[in-house]
């Protein structure tokens, strides 16, 4: 778990990241490669828009949970019960054709003493949601990232996305939503805290 998150690149470790005029030029190839002129009026300031998008879609490289989650976490005493935050909305890419995947992130943990401000939670989904991912990937990433920093008695996060490369493109099947889950912990181990946790998902909508 804890290698799928610190083995997936931030942008600090990637060298020779191109020059704005670099990535300006790929967007007028792909222009082209689709069969369109770079040079039309439409299309002329172009690729300084889709170069200033992926530098938003794709700021997760520029962040590290770890910075988000912090190292110091509120203290509370007897509340041992499951924090759920649920319905997360996200966007991501997914890492086989960059076509974007939209969805929602439930995302539970078991305290075990400490608790996180609750709107770090949404913020770490947007951290690796603006990244190229898989699915099944970004669910581990978020599960991984809450249980090494805050070590908690378990970690439950599901996924529910429509990937657009499957919407759009190949097989065509609009509205199929994809689900994955994780579990660590008390959830992985104890099949009544993971059907607690699925119920209180599916439950009062
Ligand atoms: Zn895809």
């Amino acid at each position: 778990m804890d290698a799928i998150v610190k083995n997936f690149p931030s942008h600090t470790d990637v060298d020779g990241r191109p020059s704005q005029k670099e990535a300006e030029d790929a967007v007028r190839v792909l222009l082209r490669w689709a069969g369109d002129d770079p040079q039309r009026e439409g299309l002329i300031d172009t690729p300084t828009r889709v170069v200033k998008a992926y530098k938003e879609l794709f700021s997760g490289y520029d962040l590290a949970a770890e910075d988000v989650l912090g190292r110091t976490f509120e203290e509370v005493a007897g509340f041992d019960d499951i924090v759920l935050v649920k319905d997360i909305p996200f966007h991501s890419h997914c890492e086989h054709h960059m076509l974007p995947v939209v969805g929602h992130a439930h995302v539970a943990y078991l305290p075990e003493g400490r608790v996180l401000g609750l709107s770090k939670i949404a913020r770490v989904v947007d951290i690796f949601g603006r990244r190229l991912q898989t699915q099944e990937t970004m669910t581990a990433q978020i599960a991984s990232a809450i249980n090494e920093t805050l070590r908690p008695r378990g970690v439950a996060v599901m996924i529910e996305a429509e990937h657009m490369c499957m919407a759009m493109r190949g097989v065509l099947k609009q509205g199929s939503t994809t689900l994955t889950t994780t579990f660590t912990g008390a959830f992985k181990t104890d099949a009544a805290e993971q059907a607690r946790f699925m119920s209180m998902v599916r439950g009062f909508r």
